[in-house]
Formats: structure tokens, sequence, C-alpha cells
């Protein structure tokens, strides 16, 4: 009877309201309950079928058994990527250094010496109107030559579907939901070429951006980060994603083209209202996860746009029965295996540290959302999710 009564207690308090206390009592069951982390040889590694697990979702089960060997993997296939697009882009190159009358870029670093040696060249080293110009003319040829190959995900799509999992949190406020659903509509994607062209307004924005172009990431502009109301070409509260080219230098081409870019997506998108835009709004989460996995960071915003970016990730592969669910997840999460920010284990006592782990953001952010465990097929799921 005592039990029934707790576990009645921690469904309901589970969903809304004192989820620090629920989640003490959780924590316990959690705790008794969890099995230990096999060791990386007996996990479920870079071959093992779907449907074979039914512990906790573990790192290796996402990123094998060295995490660290896939994300240096990856870099290697980024920068065979950029050696394969840098015989196609270097005439075009060639002829911008022409036209804007550079120096001779270095033979073995031509593509990033060539933008480089734009800030140090007048007259655009002191005109931010002509440097623009000339790194966007740059940065539109490697952008060109990637999109030839590999085509840019339907923007779109992730923002409703975003969108819809804001309507659907039960405990947020409905004025609350209104301002999260108009911020990611205000969210807008753009190519690096076009952000350098009609956003950036300083020398001290623009020159960052040269090595960003080959690299493997995307970035949320915030309305501040742009200047605000001094921006002409910026609406209020809107952010900008920006996908660098790099991202897709990574993917193999022909056989496998496949990329796996909705998370990066859906997360960079979560930053437009992560807890950072929205301090207070996520203090019930917050409290769960720390009573939850004994963990506590300086900001939190990198585990809230995982959080909407994971909530995402879980109905595109509930929307597809037939599909390889780890696999999708392997390839969409590759990205942050062996990432590292705090330690490994799981500390008895409440830690504090800058950026969550790929560890942490595996076990505990993707792995604490019950739609991607039950499309795994997890038995031992647990039952409630902190929620904001
Ligand atoms: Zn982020």
């Amino acid at each position: 009877m005592r039990n029934a009564f707790i576990l009645l207690f921690c469904l309901i308090a589970a969903v809304c309201g004192s989820a620090k206390a629920a989640d003490a009592e959780f924590g316990a069951q959690l705790r008794g309950m969890r099995p230990p982390v096999p060791a990386p040889s007996q996990t479920a590694g870079a071959d093992a079928p779907a449907g074979q697990i039914s512990a906790a979702l573990s790192r290796a089960d996402i990123c094998g058994a060295d995490g660290a060997a896939l994300a240096a993997a990856r870099e290697q296939r980024r920068q065979k990527g950029l050696k394969a697009i840098e015989r196609e882009i270097r005439p075009k190159f060639a002829a911008l250094v022409k036209k804007y009358s550079l120096p001779e870029p270095d033979k073995d670093d031509y593509v990033n010496s060539a933008m480089t040696s734009i800030s140090f060249t007048r007259p655009y080293a002191f005109n931010i109107k002509l440097a623009k110009e000339a790194l966007a003319a740059f940065v539109r040829v490697i952008e060109d030559a990637v999109l030839r190959h590999v085509a840019l995900p339907d923007y779109s799509k992730i923002q409703s579907i975003l969108t819809a999992q804001i309507n659907m949190e039960p405990c947020l406020a409905a004025a609350d939901k209104a301002e999260l659903v108009r911020r990611v509509k205000l969210t807008k994607l753009v190519k690096p070429s076009q952000y350098i062209s009609d956003y950036v307004m300083t020398s001290g924005d623009l020159w960052p951006l040269i090595p960003l172009a080959t690299q493997d990431q995307a970035i949320n502009v915030s309305y501040k980060d742009m200047g605000g109301a001094e921006n002409p070409n910026i609406e209020r509260d809107q952010s900008l994603i920006v996908m660098y080219p790099g991202l897709f230098l990574s993917e193999s081409r022909g056989r496998d083209a496949s990329v796996h870019i909705d998370f990066i997506l859906a997360h960079e998108t979560a930053h437009s209202i992560d807890s950072e835009r929205f301090p207070g709004l996520y203090t019930r989460y917050t409290d769960c996860m720390k009573t939850r996995y004994r963990q506590n960071f300086k900001v939190w915003d990198e585990v809230l746009a995982d959080y909407w970016a994971d909530a995402v990730v879980a109905q595109i592969i509930a929307a597809d029965p037939s599909s390889d669910k780890l696999a999708y997840l392997r390839k969409s999460y590759e990205i942050i295996c062996g990432t590292t920010g705090e330690n490994d284990a799981i500390s008895n006592i409440i830690t504090t540290a800058e950026h969550p782990s790929g560890n942490y953001r595996i076990e505990n952010v993707l792995g604490g959302n019950p739609e991607i465990l039950k499309n795994l097929g997890f038995q031992n799921a647990p039952a409630s999710a902190c929620r904001p």
C-alpha cells in the first residue's frame, strides 16, 4: 500500500509541480535499479544491432567503445573532404585572389590562407564593407561546391516539430509556450555567405568567421550578438542559425551520402529558447536534473538545447518505423562523442562544471527522454522525464 502511494506520488509530482521532492525519490529508485555500466568490451558497440539493449542508454551504445576514436574519424573525414573539394574550388579561389588583389596564398594551406589574407591586406583590413564582399565571395565558392554534393535539410520541418513539442509540454504555462513558439518561428537558417553579407557589422565579428568556413559546426547567433536594434536587417528577438559548410565535409560522398543533421539543426534552434535567453523558465528542469544525476553546471543552456533537440529527434525516428533507429542516432550524435567537460563518472556530490560532456549529454539527456528509450526498445525505461 505504501509502495503504491509512493509510486502514485511520483507519477503525479514528477510530471509537474514539486519536481525536486519527486526526483529525490526517483533518484533513489534509479540508483537502486540502474544496472552497472558494462565494461566497454561488453557494451553494445558499433556493430551491435538495435533491440538487444535492455539496460539504460550508455555512451557506448551511441559512440561505440571509444567515443574519442569516433570523433577523430569524423575529423579525418572532414579533412579528407576538404582536400577533395580543394581541387574543385582552387581555380575559383585563384580567380578571386586576382580579382581582389590579394597576396599569393600558401600552397599547403591554400583555402584558409587565401581567406585570412583579407584581414591583413589593404584596403580590406580597414574597410568592413569591402572585406565583407571579398570574404562572402570566397565562402560562397565553398558553399556552392559542398552543396552540389549534399542538399540542405528542410529547416521548416525541424521548426514545426519543435513548436509541436513545445505545445505538448505538460508543465509550461500557455503564455510561456506562446513566447517560445514565437522565438522558434522567428529563427532563420542562413548560409554563411548570406550571414556575412547581410548581418555582420564589425571587423571584430567578421575575422573570427574565416576559420569557421571549413569547420564542422553550426552556430546560433542571437539578436543581441548581432547588435540588436542597431542592426537594420534583423527583427527584434530574432536569432540566426549559421551552418558552416565544413559540417558537410565530414560526410562521405556517393554511396553513403546520408547527412544526419537534424539533431544539430534542432539543437541550434533550441538555443533561441534556452536558459540563457529565458533565465528562470527552466528551474523545474534543472532542479530535477541536478537531483537525479548529481551534477550541476554553471551554464545549463547546452543541456536545455539538447533537451529540445532530443525531443525533435525522437519524433523523427518514431515517424519511420522501418528505420534503423540506433544507427540513425549514432550518426546524429557522433559529433558529441568523446567531447569532455567534466569527469565521466556520476559523482555522489553535486559538482559544478562549465559544460556537460558528451557522456552526460548522451546518457542523461538523450537517455532521459522516454520517447527515445521507447523507440530503442529499452525494457527499463524510466517512467518520467525531467521537464521544464
Ligand atoms: Zn549548443
